[in-house]
């Protein structure tokens, strides 16, 4: 009797404490432990770069350390499967690119996971253009230069790419198609190792996404040819878009954003977008994410999924009309 009462008691307690203390404590419970921020690909990428921006000060909102792993290999997929595999706690998350949730998936039925239906995507940070660049050795240093070039020489010329099925290889095999040229395709374990080779002068050409490669063209290692993005980049205002060169489905940019396992329960998802966005308020991170031509982004959960959806689509596509294969 007198146990039931102190029961009765503990839950009256309980009730006069309300929802919103209770809540409050099952949302207190993440993050427990450091989160890893997966890395598909090698350093160097832009990938890479965007995660290091964002996982310093996502640290601090999260409230737990934000710890980077690179973990390259077969396009993006060997890092995104890690993820797949990851309890779904907000503990492993993953950086989402096109390459490792659109194109890769797109052309590789054998990848292993569904980009739709095995992860949760949580928040797009940045929409990046890409760009053709060329050692300064090449012959050409504009666009109607190096098609001339190409077309004058199949087969002569390869360019390096992330990687296979990524978005510098899928990309470049449509750019080849619309514009009736052939390069030889080189994949790397990211735009790290493949930039080094094409620096070096080992490949002539690469496709890459514009954070990674802005810095050897201000540099004059790389002369920049064409890019995608939806007009004339500030920082390469002589660089025409492939819209401009009448080849407007290449013109697409690429996406680095923040997801997780499938699975993930509503509350981590959420604090986890509230503290990248709270992360993409600095005015410091937003400089260094702007200065390389990228769009900061910040959208909602459903927005990003959405998103993928529609690139995931657009690639399918790509794949389909272009007959595209793995070689
Ligand atoms: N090109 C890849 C993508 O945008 C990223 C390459 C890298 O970060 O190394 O999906």
């Amino acid at each position: 009797m007198k146990r039931l009462t102190l029961k009765l008691l503990s839950l009256a307690c309980l009730a006069a404490l309300g929802a919103a203390p209770l809540s409050a404590l099952a949302q207190s419970a993440y993050p427990t432990k450091p989160v890893r921020l997966i890395v598909p690909f090698a350093p160097g990428g832009t990938t890479d770069i965007v995660a290091r921006i964002v996982a310093e000060k996502l640290g601090s909102a999260l409230g737990a350390n934000v710890v980077v792993e690179n973990r390259a290999g077969g396009g993006g997929s060997v890092g995104a499967l890690e993820v797949v595999r990851a309890a779904p706690d907000g503990h492993i998350l993953g950086m989402a690119t096109v390459s490792t949730t659109a194109a890769n998936p797109a052309i590789n039925a054998r990848i292993g996971y569904d980009p739709i239906a095995d992860f949760t995507p949580i928040i797009n940070i940045a929409a990046t253009p890409n760009v053709i660049a060329v050692h300064p050795s090449f012959p050409a240093r504009d666009y109607t230069a190096f098609v001339a070039e190409l077309k004058k020489s199949p087969g002569k010329h390869s360019y390096a790419s992330s990687g296979t099925g990524g978005i510098g290889h899928l990309q470049m095999e449509l750019y080849k198609s619309l514009s009736q040229t052939f390069v030889l395709h080189i994949p790397y374990r990211g735009a790290g190792p493949a930039l080094n080779d094409t620096v070096a002068g080992q490949v002539p050409v690469i496709f890459d996404n514009m954070p990674s490669a802005l810095p050897f063209i201000r540099d004059n290692r790389l002369v920049p040819i064409v890019v995608a993005a939806p007009q004339r980049l500030a920082q390469l205002p002589n660089v025409p878009t492939f819209k401009e060169v009448g080849l407007e489905p290449v013109n697409r940019m690429a996406y680095y954003g923040v997801l997780g396992p499938k699975g993930m329960p509503k509350d981590v998802v959420d604090k986890i977008n509230a503290a990248v966005r709270k992360v993409l308020e600095d005015a410091s991170v937003r400089k260094r994410i702007e200065d390389t031509g990228s769009l900061v982004i910040g959208n909602t959960p459903g927005q990003f999924a959405d998103q993928i959806r529609a690139e995931f689509d657009v690639y399918k596509k790509v794949v389909a009309e272009q007959k595209l294969k793995l070689d």
